[in-house]
């Protein structure tokens, strides 16, 4: 698997990583934080970020185009059906450790993220709230069955009992947080409906065009509204879902800082931002806040 190279728009490291978190952790000290992550905490594991300065653009499949054609979903199963498989083998890094490590000290209401990758809950989060789904679990969108991804894993192999040999030539294959591997012939590739009512089966992951669910919001929201600051990591606030939190802590005076590598859209209502990756960051702010 291959690491994204750091994207071009991302701003330089300093090299006081200690000096350049001070403020950040003058501005959070002894206030319960609601913490929200993005693409950004994942890039040292190995999943990269899509969505950052310099990052190729791609097209994401639509939710309207994966139930309107049987072609969409075979090429969608077909290009998840290894991309899964890196994000199960995907492990948490010192980011994500460390806000397993600040949630046990007491310091957080809880944990918002975008990323379906599962790392914070590896790492040992307790409190994360998925606002764009999770991989490793699979829906029937007609009668609301659930599967496992691992299941469902099962009924693809037996179906396509070659697919994955043929694809072992296939030198460095790409790998996008949603589980899309780049990969062009995938008319072969069969798929399987509902086993108990024929629908069609989804992964648990909010599309382009979806909406999250109204419960899910209202968690995140409440996280957000029993903290006392707000700290964003990893995530250029590129998207709505996540944008939508930092104009909610801010709109009730709520201090917001930000660790993010590159600029993001709600650097105007920071009060700080600091422009260091998470894996280096997060640790030291983390000792520094007494977790
Ligand atoms: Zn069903």
């Amino acid at each position: 698997m291959t690491i994204a190279p750091p994207a071009e728009g991302a701003l330089p490291d300093p090299e006081d990583v200690q000096a350049a978190l001070q403020p950040l952790v003058e501005l959070l000290s002894g206030r319960r934080l609601a913490v929200l992550t993005g693409a950004g905490i994942s890039t040292d594991s190995g999943i990269p970020d899509y969505r950052s300065p310099g990052a190729r653009p791609r097209r994401p499949m639509t939710h309207q185009q994966f139930v309107s054609s049987e072609r969409f979903r075979r090429h969608y199963w077909a290009r998840n059906h290894i991309g899964w498989r890196h994000l199960q083998q995907a492990e948490p890094n010192p980011g994500h450790h460390a806000l397993a490590a600040m949630e046990r000290a007491g310091l957080l209401t809880g944990l918002i993220t975008q990323n379906i990758d599962l790392l914070h809950v590896r790492a040992g989060s307790r409190h994360v709230v998925h606002l764009h789904g999770r991989y490793d679990r699979v829906l029937c969108l007609a009668c609301g069955l659930v599967l496992s991804r691992e299941e469902h894993d099962a009924t693809l192999v037996a179906l396509n009992p070659h697919w994955l040999d043929s694809l072992s030539a296939v030198a460095d294959l790409e790998v996008a947080p949603d589980a899309d591997v780049v990969l062009d012939s995938t008319a072969e590739f069969r798929i399987a409906d509902c086993p108990r009512c024929g629908g069609i089966l989804k992964p648990d992951v909010v599309f382009f065009g979806d909406n999250t669910p109204r419960d899910r919001v209202e968690e995140a929201g409440a996280i957000v509204d029993e903290a006392e600051a707000l700290l964003v990591a990893g995530s250029s606030l590129a998207v709505m879902g996540g944008l939508r939190y930092v104009r909610r802590a801010a709109k009730a005076g709520r201090p917001v800082g930000i660790v993010n590598r590159g600029t993001t859209r709600g650097d105007d209502l920071a009060h700080l931002r600091v422009h260091v990756g998470t894996s280096e960051a997060l640790p030291t702010l983390a000792r520094a806040l007494g977790a």
